[in-house]
Order: C-alpha cells, then sequence, then structure tokens
C-alpha cells in the first residue's frame, strides 16, 4: 500500500480538545508527561470529526502494557489474543492500546494466524505507522496527537471521510480472512455514519462471509450486541441481510423469515421492534438484549413449539421444551449469557399467562418483575397482527392504571366468565382453554 503521511494542523481540523472527555484527556497528558506518544486514535477521532458523540474514546502509544500499568493504579490489562490496557473512572472506561506492528517473522507467542489466515494471536509492537496499516478502515485510523493537535492520517482516512466512505487498509481480501468480524464492522459504521461500503470492501463481503463460522460465538455475540442494541439497529438489521450476513448469524430467524407460512410477521416484528430500540437510545432510555433476542427467536421458537404439540405435548409444556431447544440451537451460532437466555424465557412464558388471565393468577402477572417486558412483548406482537390480541392489550394497558381493589375487581370479572376446564385429551384441551380466553375478553370488553 502506498503510504502518504499528512499532517493535519489543529488551523484545518475541528476537533478541540473541548469535546474530548476529561478521563480520556487525563490519560493523554499522563502518558505525554512520562514522555510517551500519545494519541487519540478510532471512533473517537471519526466521530468528534463528524460532529458527533463519540461513545468511548480510545488511545493509542508507543507504552507497553506493562509501563501504562505501571502508570495509572485503576488501570487493568485484558486481552490474551489483543493485549490491552482498561484505565477505569468509575463505569467510565479509557482503551490504550499499545501500537501494533507486522507479523513477518514473530515468534507465535506474540503473533500467530490459524491456517486460513485469520489472527489468532496479537502482540507485536511497532511504530504509529505500523499501527495505523494494522487497523480496520481509513476512517478508523486517524490520530489525534496530543502534543500539538494535530491530526496524522496515513490512510486517506480524511478524504474518506469526507466522501463518506468506509475502505478497508490494504489489501481488502487478506485483511478480512486475518479477522472476518471486520465484515460485521464494516455493515456496522456503514448504518451508523450512513457511509457507503467502498467496492472491493463490499464485494468481499459475499465471498467471505461464511468466515464468521470460525469465530467464537461469544465474540459474534458481542457483536451482534453492538448491531442491534447501538442506536441503528434496523438500518444494521436491514444491511446484514443484503450482505447474507444475517443467515450466518441467526439461521432459523431468517429461515423464519423466508417461510411461507409466517415470514413477513417475523420480518415485521423485528423491524418493529428494532425501530422501537433506535427511538429508545435516541432519547437516552435503557434497552435490554434479552428483550430483543426474544422478538428474534420468537417465530422459531413457536415453529418448534408447533411441532412439540403435534407429537402430543400438551401446550405449556411444548412452550418449554421449545424454548430450550432454539435456544440451545442458538447457541451454536451466537453464545447467548445466561442472564438474558433467562430473561427471554421469561418473557416467552409469560405470554399465555397474558394470554389467558385467571382471577387467582392475573395479579400475580402483573407484579412478576418480568411483567414490563412480557407486556411490552404482548404488545409488539399485536402490532404484527397475531390474532385475538386487541383486547387483551387493552384489558393489561388498563388494569394497569387502576388502584388495588379497582384491579381486583377487574379480576374478580374476569373469573365470572371462566369455566374450569375439564381433563380431556392435551388438544381438545388446549382448544377449548384458547375458547374460554376469547369469551372471557369479549365479556369483559362488553363491560
Ligand atoms: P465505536 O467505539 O464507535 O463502536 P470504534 O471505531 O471506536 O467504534 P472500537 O471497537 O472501539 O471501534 O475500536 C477502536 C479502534 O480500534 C477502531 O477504530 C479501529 O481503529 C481499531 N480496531 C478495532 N477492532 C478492530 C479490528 N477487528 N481490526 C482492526 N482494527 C480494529
Ligand atoms: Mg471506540
Amino acid at each position: 500500500m502506498k503510504i502518504k503521511k499528512q499532517i493535519i494542523s489543529r488551523k484545518e481540523h475541528s476537533v478541540s480538545r473541548d469535546s474530548i472527555s476529561d478521563n480520556a484527556l487525563k490519560v493523554l497528558y499522563r502518558l505525554k508527561d512520562a514522555g510517551y506518544q500519545a494519541y487519540l486514535v478510532g471512533g473517537g477521532v471519526r466521530d468528534l470529526l463528524l460532529g458527533q458523540k463519540p461513545k468511548d474514546f480510545d488511545v493509542a502509544t508507543d507504552a507497553h502494557p506493562d509501563e501504562i500499568k505501571s502508570l495509572f493504579r485503576n488501570c487493568r490489562l485484558i486481552g490474551r489474543r489483543f493485549r490491552l490496557a482498561h484505565i477505569l473512572y468509575g463505569r467510565d472506561v479509557i482503551e490504550v492500546a499499545t501500537f501494533r506492528g507486522p507479523h513477518e517473522g514473530k515468534s507465535p507467542s506474540h503473533a500467530d494466524q490459524n491456517k486460513e489466515g485469520r489472527i489468532i494471536r496479537d502482540n507485536v509492537y511497532g511504530s504509529l505507522e505500523e499501527d495505523a496499516l494494522r487497523r480496520d478502515f481509513s476512517i478508523n485510523a486517524l490520530y489525534y496527537n496530543i502534543r500539538d493537535d494535530s491530526i496524522v492520517d496515513f490512510t486517506g482516512g480524511m478524504n474518506d471521510l469526507d466522501n463518506k466512505i468506509i475502505r478497508m487498509i490494504g489489501d481488502a481480501d487478506t485483511r478480512y480472512r486475518e479477522d472476518p468480524v471486520r465484515m460485521l464492522r464494516a455493515v456496522r459504521f456503514a448504518a451508523k455514519l450512513n457511509f457507503q461500503i467502498e467496492g472491493k470492501t463490499s464485494d468481499l463481503v459475499f465471498d467471505l462471509g461464511r468466515l464468521l463460522e470460525d469465530i467464537p460465538v461469544a465474540r459474534l455475540f458481542d457483536e451482534t450486541i453492538k448491531l442491534f442494541q447501538g442506536g441503528y439497529g434496523l438500518r444494521c438489521f436491514q444491511l446484514l441481510r443484503e450482505y447474507n450476513l444475517f443467515e450466518l448469524l441467526f439461521p432459523m430467524t431468517e429461515a423464519s423469515i423466508n417461510s411461507s407460512d409466517h415470514g413477513s410477521r417475523t420480518l415485521t416484528i423485528i423491524e418493529q421492534a428494532l425501530r422501537n430500540t433506535d427511538e429508545r437510545i435516541a432519547s437516552g432510555k435503557s434497552v435490554n438484549p434479552a428483550f430483543f433476542l426474544a422478538v428474534l427467536l420468537w417465530y422459531p421458537m413457536h415453529e418448534y413449539k408447533s411441532r412439540f404439540v403435534e407429537r402430543g405435548e400438551h401446550e405449556m409444556e411444548a412452550l418449554l421444551s421449545a424454548s430450550r431447544e432454539v435456544i440451545t440451537r442458538q447457541q451454536a451460532y451466537t453464545s447467548i449469557p445466561k442472564r438474558f437466555s433467562l430473561m427471554m424465557r421469561e418473557i416467552w412464558h409469560m405470554q399465555p399467562q397474558l394470554q389467558h388471565p385467571t382471577r387467582k393468577r392475573a395479579i400475580r402477572t402483573l407484579t412478576n418483575k418480568r411483567f414490563r417486558a412480557g407486556y411490552d412483548f404482548l404488545l409488539l406482537r399485536n402490532t404484527v397482527g397475531e390474532t385475538e390480541l386487541a383486547s387483551l392489550c387493552e384489558w393489561w394497558t388498563d388494569i394497569q392504571t387502576k388502584n388495588k381493589a379497582e384491579q381486583e375487581r377487574m379480576c374478580d370479572l374476569l373469573g365470572k366468565n371462566q369455566k374450569k376446564p375439564k381433563r380431556r385429551n392435551n388438544r381438545r384441551r388446549a382448544k377449548n382453554n384458547s375458547q374460554n380466553v376469547k369469551s372471557t375478553m369479549s365479556s369483559v370488553n362488553s363491560e
């Protein structure tokens, strides 16, 4: 690659010290005062140049991890594949990475690749220029120098930023093979920044997508969260599908989208959930990944549930088995940490309780710690036209506005209309149950 170093002086760019967080500045100053080079790099510089608020600040330096550690009491060294330092200020983390260099001729204890070319260890240190060439995209390889406030650009990043282009540094084929997750990153930045992915950087994704199959599932889970919970989830989802990457992460969901039975519903519920998530993030509200994962796998789970019912399992039993089945299968593609898979199940398992409220159970459902998530999930299902849910949604919305006595009265009314189902064969029983609720709800609504 032809390298043309460009230095953009403070007068010629828009990044001011005021827009860098105090903690990032502290780290930069301390490194500089100790005689090391210190640069802000990555998303921090990129987003500030674009007039956006960076998600976090990353620092690059010639200090080695041990040297960084001895400068900061609040420092943790992390990562084996890519060793770096985290400087912790409460919940704010400044990531400090030592300049990386080329791997040629280095021992496998520092630099290693598997036979497909994937880098499995990247701890060879180098110069600023070498570091720039080891980063992923040109727009992510701009360095803000704390010594003189200039920006250093080795890869044409400023130009690509002006032209709204995501361009892989160096030979895109080699660089994707070194780390296939870069394909997901390309999509994420294209969605977030509304940039185009440059020709080769884009075309190769179709050929190399499959390499994601070899990435550890825990890393793919982390990337999935960044894609869907980063504030630009809907656009990421659409791009992932355009690039045939979504099917590699969520094959059961992709199959469900393409199924003739309820494909359009699967697609609509995901898009609606992502629209809501993006809006929540834009207005500073929190989001829980479990909710969205529950949406992604809801219809695939249902397909399993139908199979279990056909085999003679009772509705609730089939729901439990299908939840387990679908989560286990998904974990072959992206891991799902226990705290999230538990919540997904709780959301799913609450649906029958919400669909069939009974006098005895409704108040308990209302005080369940997952009620809000379960209720939001029910509302979402209603927006995609799942049948018989509209009046239920109204009932649950209504009951939340009432005081305790009124809530109990609402539940009593349910009870009056409820017949106790007789124990008969499984399938007949399930059918009767749903009829009971329908009649219950219509009488509630005719009040
Ligand atoms: P954001 O933090 O907004 O998601 P970012 O560009 O800062 O975006 P990080 O994951 O924080 O992304 O990484 C910081 C920088 O480290 C990147 O900008 C890039 O220069 C480099 N980097 C991160 N991951 C990779 C990778 N897989 N391959 C090469 N360089 C990478
Ligand atoms: Mg970052």
